[in-house]
């Protein structure tokens, strides 16, 4: 299995607009780690290359990270750093002459159908503009080209959200509460992708770095990565920045970076 990071950053992405922090100013040097799209990753696995999450910088993420073929994309859930590349879902389709097939939370594709009613009008709307898309909402594990994908049910504000679990991976970008019943969906994973926004555990709808660890040490993969990160951590000083917060960094944890290719 390979997974390219295609995109490691929070909601707004770093650098933040107009923010002239450390992080944020290195992060506008080109070739920073600290450069952060939103997040998404993309997973070939047994010959087939599934799409995770359709984030507003998309077609860029698989331009610069020479992903070919999208066999089909499975959405986290509904929240518009997750969906809204998914128009651009129009050049794969066209490439691959293909209409795309979309998994995900019934609510997820229920508003990809609202907000992109057009791509599923295949009479109404034609033309190389228009990608069209087949809708799976999906609630329990399913069988996608002979491969086991397990949605990880996870609560991440109002929204139905998933992580999903592939043989032995696990990615779970977007978390505010893993239910015992989920973990246990994870247990035994050798590579977790998970969710750690930033040092402070009270954000409403996020990990911090903290609970991202105790579900790393619950879980005990071979390597953990750190996703979905705001500018507060930086990859420069990351081990120093954990040490300033009274963290102790083990070895098989690590911040993703966009671009980054993990073998499995
Ligand atoms: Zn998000
Ligand atoms: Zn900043
Ligand atoms: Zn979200």
């Amino acid at each position: 299995m390979k997974i390219t990071i295609l995109g490691s950053g929070t909601s707004t992405g770093v650098p933040e607009y107009k923010c002239e922090c450390e992080t944020c100013q290195d992060a506008r040097v080109y070739g920073s780690k600290n450069y952060r799209t939103r997040s998404s990753i993309h997973v070939e696995s047994a010959g087939k290359h599934l799409q995770f999450d359709v984030a507003p910088n998309f077609i860029d993420q698989i331009d610069r990270n020479k992903i070919d073929h999208i066999d089909a994309v499975i959405y986290t859930h509904c929240h518009a750093d997750h969906i809204s590349g998914t128009n651009d879902l129009v050049m794969p389709c066209r490439k691959q002459q293909i209409d795309m097939p979309i998994y995900g939370p019934e609510e997820t594709i229920r508003i990809i159908q609202r907000n992109y009613d057009y791509m599923f009008l295949k009479d109404t709307f034609q033309g190389g503009g228009v990608a069209h898309l087949l809708p799976h909402p999906v609630a329990e594990s399913f069988s996608l080209f002979d491969q086991e994908v397990i949605p990880i049910p996870v609560q991440h504000g109002t929204v139905v959200t998933y992580g999903y679990r592939i043989q032995n991976f696990g990615y779970v970008p977007d978390v505010k509460v893993l239910p015992e019943a989920s973990l246990q969906l994870l247990q035994g994973v050798d590579l977790l992708i998970i969710d750690a926004l930033s040092f402070n555990p009270g954000h409403p709808t996020h990990f911090a770095v903290q609970q991202a660890m105790e579900v790393s040490e619950k879980l005990q993969p071979k390597a953990t990565y750190l996703t979905h990160i705001m500018h507060r951590l930086d990859h420069r000083y990351f081990p120093e920045q954990c040490r300033e917060q009274g963290i102790d960094l083990p070895d098989n944890i690590e911040l993703c970076f966009d671009g980054q290719v993990l073998d499995l």
